[in-house]
């Protein structure tokens, strides 16, 4: 079910559980503003997810609610995480789902990374 970007937190989410360490996932990079980790279902030969710290449902609530340090925390976590995965040379594609045209799964913003393979021109023509 596609969340809907003007709900309200939800701290029961799968990526909220992630950060309080009650379920594991496979760690890239963290700091104080973002944890990084694989996508438990890879859309590429390389699909990272990185989170900010704090209970924001979507990029819309990030950028009307979160600090300018949070902010710049999140991005520079994503060019971090890019490097370790050895993807910013070859290059790769960062993307963020919100609320229900953009199908977004997990009431917790994330950015996707992909990469390690050619990845084509942006979206499918359907
Ligand atoms: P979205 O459709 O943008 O909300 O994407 C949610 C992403 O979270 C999907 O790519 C899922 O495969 C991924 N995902 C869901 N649960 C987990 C988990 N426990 N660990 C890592 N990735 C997950």
């Amino acid at each position: 079910m596609p969340v809907n970007t003007r709900d309200p937190y939800d701290p029961t989410n799968i990526f909220a559980r992630i950060l309080r360490g009650e379920i594991p996932c496979r760690e890239i990079y963290q700091d104080a503003h973002a944890l990084a980790f694989h996508d438990i279902n890879p859309q590429a030969p390389v699909h990272a997810l990185v989170i900010p710290r704090g209970a924001y449902v979507s990029l819309a609530d990030f950028t009307v609610h979160a600090s300018d340090a949070e902010i710049a925390g999140l991005w520079r976590a994503v060019g971090i995480t890019a490097d370790l995965l050895a993807l910013t040379d070859p290059g790769y594609r960062i993307l963020s789902n919100i609320g229900g045209h953009g199908h977004q799964e997990v009431p917790h913003l994330h950015v996707h990374l992909f990469g390690g393979r050619q990845l084509g021109a942006m979206l499918p023509r359907t």
